[in-house]
């Protein structure tokens, strides 16, 4: 069995990891010539996901194709599904969630409620909507980690705004921002894993830490976990899929976007759970059962290592017991990018604040 994931970032190493607990090949795509997952196979393409000519040559050597990032082209990926190949998530559902406005239409389609939105095609089109602001402008294609994001609060923002393709949201009073995973095998079969709180850095809208499970109360929780399923039912998802949501000041949950792929707000599973999302991932799209979802510890927490210039001293985390490095040997990393990550395990949800603060002090 011969499995290719385009994309060869940190959740294809992690992807890999996985694969290799239930013996199977895996090659992967990646146009960085020093993707961290390249060194994990001897299967490495250096090649750009978003060719159709280069998915189609390295989706030719594979049985199974998946995906660790959005950006990849899928009119190549439905050519390859038509003439045989296992692609799994589907062409369409991909195309669906590497579109923001579409996503939203997707959603508002199967009555899930979404932050209203308007389209905005150029910065003279926004200029025409100050009755709007504020708002949150978002490049419908391509943005990551908050770079396709941006708050525009007065018409002095609109100078600034992307020149480009987005939808306004309204701004949205959040009170808590939360994300859910949830998988779906090839016979339907779902499941689904506690939601994670997400705390943001404000200034640069990047994930600042993460606790599982997220103090959100067993109403929000029912919630959360049914519209994750019913999101993944409609989408006839095979693989996993994130859906990040908000929490309003009035307890009302929005869905915000959905990650069809192993998602940084999942890494904690390694360690805190009995399978991890990307063991679930593979199990969805081999079509075996699903794995154990359920929390090993009362509380889990992740935070992301990023890069700042700074050498850490990672002895005095690996001497922490609770504590657990992964460090992605990232190569000519630029500032603010990803490089690494700490599930910290903890026996109450007040201890593991005090560890991740004591460890994000570690970091800095
Ligand atoms: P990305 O896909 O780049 O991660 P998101 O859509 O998740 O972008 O937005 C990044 C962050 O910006 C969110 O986590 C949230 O903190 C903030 N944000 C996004 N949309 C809104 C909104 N409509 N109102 C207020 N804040 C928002």
């Amino acid at each position: 069995m011969q499995l290719g994931i385009l994309g060869g970032g940190q959740l294809g190493s992690m992807l890999i990891k996985s694969a290799i607990d239930f013996g199977i090949n895996v090659a992967v795509m990646d146009k960085n010539e020093n993707a961290p997952a390249g060194k994990y196979t001897n299967l490495f393409t250096c090649a750009d996901p978003l060719n159709y000519d280069d998915v189609v040559k390295f989706g030719k050597q594979c049985d199974i194709i998946t995906i660790e990032k959005e950006a990849v082209n899928t009119e190549a990926l439905s050519y390859l599904r038509d003439s045989g190949k296992q692609v799994f998530p589907s062409p369409e559902l991909i195309a669906i969630v590497q579109d923001k406005h579409m996503q939203k239409e997707f959603l508002l389609k199967h009555d899930i409620a979404v932050v209203p939105s308007i389209l905005i095609n150029s910065k003279a089109e926004l200029q025409q909507q100050s009755s709007k602001l504020p708002g949150c402008l978002k490049l419908r294609r391509n943005g990551y980690d908050g770079n396709g994001v941006m708050m525009i609060h007065t018409e002095k923002d609109v100078e600034n705004a992307f020149d480009a393709p987005c939808i306004l949201e309204e701004k949205v009073d959040i009170k808590q921002e939360i994300s859910v995973i949830v998988s779906r095998n090839v016979s339907g079969e779902v499941a689904c894993y506690d939601a994670v709180a997400m705390v943001f850095n404000n200034e640069k809208h990047l994930l600042d830490y993460q606790i599982c499970p997220a103090d959100i109360g067993e109403d929000l929780k029912d919630k959360a976990y049914n519209t994750a399923i019913k999101i993944a039912n409609e989408l006839e998802l095979v693989g996993i899929l994130a859906i990040e949501m908000f929490v309003t000041s009035d307890n009302i949950l929005l869905v915000n976007e959905l990650a069809p792929r192993p998602h940084n707000s999942g890494h904690h599973t390694i360690e805190g759970c009995a399978s991890s999302q990307y063991e679930q991932h593979i199990r969805a799209i081999m079509n075996y059962p699903p794995g154990d979802t359920r929390l090993l510890y009362n509380a889990v927490g992740m935070i992301n290592i990023i890069e700042n210039g700074k050498p850490n001293d990672f002895t005095k985390i690996w001497s922490r017991p609770n504590a657990h490095l992964h460090y992605y040997g990232k190569i000519n990393s630029k500032p603010g990018r990803k490089i690494g990550h700490v599930t910290i395990t903890g026996s109450t949800t007040e201890n593991l604040i005090v560890d991740i603060a004591t460890v994000k002090n570690i970091l800095n």
